[in-house]
């Protein structure tokens, strides 16, 4: 699908044509995302909400143009509730410390899940240290699904936010927010979703999900590294402080008095990515021209073309087999260490991750240091999964 939209495929891994099998941790770039991004710098750059000469009212512009594009790209109810971010990271520690800071005391809880990435682990942790939350864990069952029996019993009148994941970044498992959200809102506490793993693959609708707050990373998206989106509902980013100071986020400044400027702005202190920006719409544009449901069917084919090849493997495990999964297959081999797989992969041009991928907790609720794990995204094909299966026989020869 697109092959030739992205230059970096007709480069070679280990001299090897590349076989980019690590979307999950970063997308491959269409050239259309980095042409938008180049005629801005070579025909459009100056800085953004400072200017009174026109080329910087077209970058200001521009910029404001491609936030419009998030709220139709994820439908949202509003403009003000897309704040731009350097990535989800930066998002999820905006909420935890403008939200969460500001509004919770020692012994109040956070239901995660126990399939969160770190970026959804930490920020929360932090605020264990800082003003004694508690972090109740919604447990995730053999098949890599969430057990919701259990999560409708950690509610308690303390709890103060969910705070899960859209789809998970090792099993692949697509969590039902819906319903979680419905459950949530049923005890008046809000929800946050970790998107970066899911608008990569599914059409996402904020408002249909009815989530409080959502994050998702340009970089997964085929969009450039660097910029971010937090979509947040109205209520809550107006009860929130700014998380950093500086420019192009105050009305007024003098030293004993300091007005802010609104939503969202006032969480956008400093010269942001302005490029990063217009790179994201970019690549909402590039996804949207192929349609996220065939993007989403494409690794829907990929994963039930490879899954059954690699269980059929002799000591093959796969860790998540939930029926609704992205294009994301974790596995580990019975006598050879993901880091030495990954190894002969790589010299078969193959590139995956080895690792815990961000999930220590998981890695540990499935008993196991790391695994493999392969990534699908809209340049990939059934040859290359041909090619992968073919290597992991070969690695097989040679370990065990
Ligand atoms: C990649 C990823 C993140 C972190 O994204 P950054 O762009 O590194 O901030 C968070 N959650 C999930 C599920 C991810 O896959």
């Amino acid at each position: 699908m697109r092959r030739d939209d992205f230059p970096i495929l007709q480069e070679k891994n280990r001299n090897k044509p590349v076989v980019y099998f690590d979307s999950a941790s970063s997308a491959q770039k269409p050239r259309q995302v980095v042409e938008a991004m180049r005629d801005f710098y070579y025909r459009g750059y100056a800085n953004i909400h400072r200017g009174i000469y026109e080329l910087s009212e077209r970058s200001s512009q521009l910029y404001e143009n491609s936030r419009e594009r998030v709220k139709q790209f994820i439908h949202a109810a509003d403009i003000d509730e897309i704040v731009f971010v350097r990535s989800t990271t930066e998002g999820i520690n905006l909420v935890a410390q403008a939200y969460g800071r500001t509004h919770w005391q020692a012994g109040d809880e956070v239901i995660v899940s126990e399939m969160e990435h770190h970026s959804n682990i930490v920020p929360w942790y932090l605020l264990k240290e800082q003003i004694g939350i508690e972090l109740k864990v919604i447990p995730v069952a053999e098949d890599g699904t969430l057990d919701m029996a259990t999560y409708q019993t950690l509610f308690s009148p303390r709890t103060k936010l969910v705070t899960v994941t859209h789809a998970s970044n090792v099993l692949g498992t697509i969590n039902p927010i819906q319903e979680i959200t419905a459950i949530a809102h049923a005890h008046h506490v809000p929800v946050l979703v970790d998107g970066a793993q899911a608008v990569p693959h599914l059409p996402v609708d904020v408002q249909a999900l009815d989530v409080d707050f959502y994050l998702f990373s340009g970089h997964k998206l085929y969009g450039p590294s660097g910029v971010g989106v937090l979509y947040g509902k109205k209520k809550y980013l107006a009860a929130m402080p700014p998380y950093h100071g500086g420019g192009g986020m105050i009305e007024t400044v003098s030293f004993s008095q300091i007005t802010f400027a609104k939503t969202p702005h006032k969480f956008e202190a400093g010269t942001p990515d302005i490029a990063g920006v217009i790179g994201l719409h970019a690549a909402m544009d590039y996804v949207d021209s192929i349609g996220m449901e065939a993007i989403f069917a494409h690794s829907q084919t990929l994963l039930a073309y490879a899954q059954p090849q690699l269980a059929a493997i002799p000591g093959l495990r796969i860790l998540g087999t939930a029926p609704a999964k992205v294009g994301v297959i974790s596995f580990t081999i019975d006598g050879i260490h993901p880091h030495d797989l990954g190894t002969v992969l790589d010299h078969e041009g193959i590139a995956v991750r080895a690792g815990h991928h961000c999930a220590q907790p998981l890695m540990e609720r499935f008993g196991v240091p790391a695994t493999v794990r392969v990534s699908f995204g809209i340049y990939n094909s059934k040859e290359e999964i041909d090619k992968l299966v073919a290597a992991i026989h070969l690695a097989k020869r040679l370990f065990t």
